[in-house]
């Protein structure tokens, strides 16, 4: 029994992760941004009511330094999840890349102020390993691997990604300059799968929504992205944590699919129920009409109609991970964004 320090602990990911802890009996520390808005995380006071382990909560921001310290203290190991995720902001560098490096700064620190951390678990993602899909054909790869780096986004271009980059290259750096603490990276691609908080605001939780809203219905982006379910998350990160030998960074990409398949297994679990995309939407006509989804002529042109692969060996060799098949996790995340009557 270990005392964890989850950062976004209340999140989409971060519930998951620290229900599993919990039930495995340990102690976890989650920070959130505001104590008073207990919405966000009572669902995870109810899990800890029947778990072995004890769940408390404490107020940190990544943008203030200094402000997990506290909390690290007494902590054997910290999960590093908090970072935002969100695609329409309206200043990239304060609104994405300060929280994601600064707060990845501000975190390791104060693993390596504390008495107690010696193992720093951090979710990075795939926006790390790439960014265009058109990446993948420019550089002459067959695949993706834990080698590559995204080179390829900036603060004008796909800045989320650029705010994940930034923040796993800052991480890798503090890791080198300290000997007290370990580093293991987790690198999700579209993370999918139902959800145990009704509050988060992940992107996840809102294109699937858009989806089912008909959003997409005239046509879906040829757009390929890694998909994997939210409970194989979770778990990845419990293993890290717990395996000795794990080390490096971890792609989690048990499968690749486009908009148009990711609603074909949607149509064939709940059939002319939901007003789903019938077609793949010209590249030309999405290049014209981009922007009404927030997507520039430049996203679409690097990435539309290229298709992606991400090796997924690594996480299964050294974590001993197996993958939840999509068709579970669209039922499973479908039905329950109906029952929370988000659809
Ligand atoms: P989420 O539900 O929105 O979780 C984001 C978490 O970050 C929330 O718990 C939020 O805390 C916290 N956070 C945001 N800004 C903060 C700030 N300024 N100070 C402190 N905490 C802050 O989204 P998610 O999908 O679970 O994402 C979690 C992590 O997974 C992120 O690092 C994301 O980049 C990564 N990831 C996600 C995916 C995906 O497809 N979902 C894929 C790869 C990687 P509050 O609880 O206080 O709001």
């Amino acid at each position: 029994m270990k005392t964890i320090l989850v950062t976004g602990g209340a999140g989409y990911i971060g519930s998951w992760v620290t229900k599993d802890l919990l039930e495995k009996g340990h102690n976890v520390r989650i920070t959130v941004r505001d104590k008073s808005k207990t919405a966000k995380y009572e669902h995870l006071t109810k899990i800890a009511e029947s778990s072995p382990g004890i769940l408390d909560f404490w107020e940190a921001n990544l943008t203030q330094e200094g402000s997990f310290d506290e909390a690290a203290e007494g902590c054997e190991a910290i999960i590093h999840i908090a970072s935002p995720f969100i695609l329409n902001v309206k200043d990239p560098q304060k609104d994405l890349v300060d929280p994601a490096v600064q707060g990845t700064r501000y975190v390791l620190n104060a693993a390596t102020k504390s008495s107690t951390v010696k193992k720093v678990v951090l979710t990075s993602s795939v926006a790390s390993i790439n960014g265009d899909a058109q990446d993948m054909e420019l550089q002459g790869l067959s695949e993706f691997t834990e080698e590559h780096w995204n080179t390829s986004s900036s603060l004008s271009h796909q800045p989320y990604s650029f705010s994940k980059v930034q923040a796993e290259k800052e991480a890798w750096k503090l890791a080198e300059a300290q000997n007290q603490w370990s580093l293991v990276v987790i690198n999700p691609s579209f993370v999918l799968g139902p959800s145990l908080t009704p509050t988060s605001k992940s992107e996840s939780l809102t294109l699937i929504g858009d989806f089912l809203k008909g959003k997409f219905k005239t046509g879906a982006p040829e757009l390929y992205f890694g998909v994997v379910d939210v409970r194989d998350v979770a778990k990845a990160h419990i293993k890290a944590l717990e395996n000795d030998n794990a080390k490096g960074r971890h792609i989690l990409a048990p499968r690749v699919l486009n908009f148009f398949e990711i609603s074909q297994v949607i149509e064939k679990a709940f059939p002319g129920k939901y007003k789903l995309p019938k077609k793949l939407a010209p590249k030309w006509l999405l290049g014209l009409i981009g922007f009404m989804f927030g997507v520039s002529r430049k996203f679409v042109k690097q990435n539309v109609g290229f298709k992606v692969s991400y090796n997924n060996q690594k996480s299964v060799n050294e974590l001993g991970m197996d993958y939840l098949p999509v068709e579970t996790t669209m039922k499973e995340m479908v039905e329950q964004m109906h029952e929370l009557k988000i659809v």
